[in-house]
């Protein structure tokens, strides 16, 4: 094999690759292959080991979920942290955004996915019998279902709140509605009813 076969094979190679990752289509991973092919070796080989690394280092939480490099996630650990309430997410980038936020200190629990419908595929049981497994120590009062507001977050949220309401804890949603700053003329019907049917009285000063 001559080298410009083995190179356009490798480069062939690494787009099939990039395309396993989501919201990569053939342009975007030949772009990017393009890309790594003008880096230098040494930053490509940091991609390369990060990814790796990730692998190799970082797994779920035995608790919640949360992605750790221990048995249990700093979250959970954390004495500080409110252990009467639980936050449950679809994924943990959800978890990192609400973290960056500073507003809440309760814990949290990742499902790993939703309960599609659509697609059919079941949601992890796992992540679930986790979740009740929790409740059931009776130290947790409410459970925040922090899922997106798809039909497959919907659903999922519907399917946990049956599950958990019979334990006796409260179970409350996130309030959908209108992102601040814009104006309510373009806000899309559906936002328009989910931020109606959250909204909230307005306490005295
Ligand atoms: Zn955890």
């Amino acid at each position: 094999m001559s080298s410009t076969t083995r190179k356009k094979g490798a480069f062939a190679h690494l787009i099939t690759q990039l395309m396993k990752l989501p919201s990569i289509g053939r342009k975007s991973a030949q772009r990017l292959a393009f890309y790594i092919l003008k880096m230098s070796s040494e930053e490509a080989s940091a991609i390369g080991q990060a990814i790796i690394d990730i692998k190799e280092k970082l797994s779920f939480c035995e608790i919640c979920n949360n992605l750790t490099e221990e048995p249990v996630c700093t979250i959970c650990t954390d004495p500080k942290r409110e252990g009467t309430k639980v936050l449950v997410v679809e994924e943990a980038s959800t978890l990192y955004s609400i973290e960056r936020t500073g507003e809440y200190r309760g814990l949290y629990h990742v499902l790993l996915g939703t309960l599609a419908p659509l697609s059919g595929s079941e949601i992890s049981g796992e992540a679930v019998k986790k979740l009740i497994a929790r409740l059931e120590k009776g130290k947790i009062s409410e459970v925040i279902i922090a899922t997106n507001p798809t039909i497959d977050g919907e659903s999922t949220s519907i399917y946990l709140t049956r599950l958990i309401q019979p334990l006796g804890v409260t179970v409350s949603r996130i309030a959908f509605g209108i992102p601040v700053g814009i104006d309510l003329e373009y806000a899309d019907e559906v936002t328009l009813i989910k931020s109606l049917q959250g909204r909230r009285v307005i306490e005295q000063t």
